[in-house]
């Protein structure tokens, strides 16, 4: 048995209580949104598999891409459920076989991110997955990645959206969903 029984759609708001605040991490004036508690809950961490799943679905999607390093552990678990593949968008000098990559600013420093080139087809539908959705540099950038390997960007999907940071504005081409907004 789970706390939260089946899924449906909308994720529990007990779940949010499992998404631990902690100020000033990684840098100064950065409060952290720390998932670790939500996935070491094993009906929680179900249950959001369940609901993210059921919610990116709509999209009708053939891969579901997950940004390092968070956004593996949520996208791959949603891939399984939904019975498509997954594609890793990496750190760079990561990936070991030819990749395009792309930079990018983070809410705290600046970044890479690089995906393998022949790791989507033409008529693929790739939803993009992360943790957090704070400015939107590192999603955008992953969009960016997916859609210059012939992709098409048909979603994104979060498990927490920062509204302050207007990340969703930086994603204007294709849907975004996230479950918990803060
Ligand atoms: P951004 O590019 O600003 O949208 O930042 C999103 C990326 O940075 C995601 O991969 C998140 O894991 C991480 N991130 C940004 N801000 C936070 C935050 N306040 N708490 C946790 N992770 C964050």
């Amino acid at each position: 048995m789970t706390r939260y029984g089946e899924a449906v759609r909308v994720l529990d708001p007990a779940v949010a209580g499992l998404v631990r605040d902690v100020p000033d991490f990684p840098t100064p004036g950065i409060l952290f949104k720390d998932i670790t508690p939500l996935l070491g809950d094993a009906a929680a961490w179900r249950h959001t598999v369940d609901v993210f799943a059921q919610v990116v679905e709509e999209f009708a999607p053939t891969h579901a891409v997950g940004i390092e390093a968070r956004g593996f552990v949520l996208a791959a678990p949603i891939a399984y459920r939904l019975g498509i593949g997954f594609v890793p968008v990496r750190k760079p000098g990561k990936l070991p076989h030819a990749t395009t990559g792309v930079g990018y600013d983070l809410e705290y420093g600046s970044d890479g991110l690089e995906v393998h080139l022949d790791a989507f087809g033409p008529g693929d539908r790739v939803v993009v997955v992360d943790d957090v959705l704070a400015t939107g540099g590192t999603a955008a950038a992953a969009s960016e990645l997916v859609a210059r390997t012939g992709a098409g960007v048909v979603g994104a999907g979060f498990l927490i959206e920062l509204d302050a940071l207007a990340g969703r504005s930086r994603l204007p081409d294709h849907p975004v969903v996230s479950l918990l907004r803060y």
